[in-house]
């Protein structure tokens, strides 16, 4: 496919596509019904109907008995953090291994136009950003993410907590589950503003954005502490009536639905001149500015706090202005700081 049809690349090799992004329609003003019913099949295919699938069918056939979870024995647990490593490296791996290792579609549609394998860096273990984002993910990140999965189940399985059945709560149920994309957004956004906190990005949220040519592996390359911030939107199954099917769908949303931003690619070329589009464009933004974008753009949330950017060069020239009055006022609340210390 010829990319120069969607976008542009610059004199450094990036590429960016021609139309701006845009903010889900759901809770944007003015409310428009015709741009919400445009909005909603995007809303679910491809990405949310596939997480969805792959937890109908984990839920089906790849998880333990109630009984079998009604006790913490090492035996479901580790099947649990297998299977879902499993899941993991097939999909990443999937997508590494075509865009990345055999680069099927070399730079086409790819917004840095440089492959992380090809530059060493001394920010990631044994310089490789691969090799860190990998052993990141399977480290802590799989851990972690298996943990909330342990101990949601187990709370399922000994009734604890408000759980509900699909044959009694139809309504409610279908609602709950079409609202967990969204549910991820709003929790994703208000811990990422967190960790955006310098002290808090210094210690935890830096090791994420070490990857500024984000790849499959780079999604869940993150401190502990993150990953532990990263999928506690989970516990809400706790508190609200639901069922363990949508706790593995929430899961998958939050664990292998993070490789959506970091694909890197505008478009999946599925043949000469098909493709799937990523939706991958937003969090790149993130990854490259690091104060923009703080979610991906479902809801209007960064529109509302000031740091949207749609990829055109007004949101940039905004960003910029934003920047300079920051630096400007740090810069001020320094040398006032330094006028009140008298020194030792
Ligand atoms: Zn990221
Ligand atoms: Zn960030």
């Amino acid at each position: 496919m010829d990319e120069h049809r969607f976008g542009t690349r610059d004199k450094r090799g990036q590429w960016a596509p021609h139309e701006p992004l845009q903010v889900g329609p759901l809770l944007d003003w003015p409310w428009n019904a015709a741009r919400v019913l445009k909005w909603l099949p995007g809303y679910f295919l491809p990405w949310n109907a596939v997480f969805f699938a792959l937890a109908v069918a984990l839920w089906a056939w790849a998880t333990p008995s109630r009984e079998t979870m009604q006790n913490l024995a090492p035996g479901w647990i580790a099947f649990l953090f297998i299977r879902n490593s499993a899941v993991v490296l097939l999909m990443f791996g999937a997508l590494e291994l075509r865009l990345y290792v055999h680069r099927r579609q070399d730079l086409r549609f790819k917004y840095n136009g440089s492959f992380p394998a090809d530059r060493k860096s001394d920010v990631f273990w044994f310089k490789s950003q691969n090799l860190d984002n990998t052993l990141r993910t399977f480290m802590s990140g799989l851990p972690i993410w298996t943990a909330y999965e342990v101990l949601i189940l187990w709370a399922w399985a000994n009734g604890i907590g408000p759980w509900a059945a699909f044959g009694d709560h139809p309504v409610w149920l279908t609602v709950f589950a079409l609202a967990l994309p969204l549910v991820h957004e709003v929790h994703f956004f208000a811990i990422h503003r967190l960790i955006h906190l310098p002290a808090l990005y210094r210690m935890v949220h830096s090791v994420h954005h070490n990857s500024v040519n984000p790849s499959p592996w780079s999604s869940l390359s993150m401190h502990p502490v993150e990953h532990l911030l990263y999928w506690s939107d989970t516990l809400i199954h706790l508190l609200l009536p639901s069922h363990p099917l949508l706790v593995l769908y929430h899961l998958q949303i939050g664990g292998t639905g993070a490789v959506i931003g970091h694909v890197g690619f505008d478009k999946i070329e599925t043949g000469k001149e098909t493709a799937i589009d990523t939706h991958a464009y937003a969090h790149y933004l993130h990854h490259k500015y690091f104060e923009v974008n703080y979610a991906d753009g479902a809801l209007p949330l960064d529109k509302w706090f000031g740091t949207w950017h749609d990829g055109t060069s007004e949101a940039h020239a905004r960003m910029t202005e934003r920047f300079k009055r920051k630096k400007a006022s740090s810069a001020m609340s320094r040398s006032s700081s330094r006028r009140e210390d008298p020194g030792p």
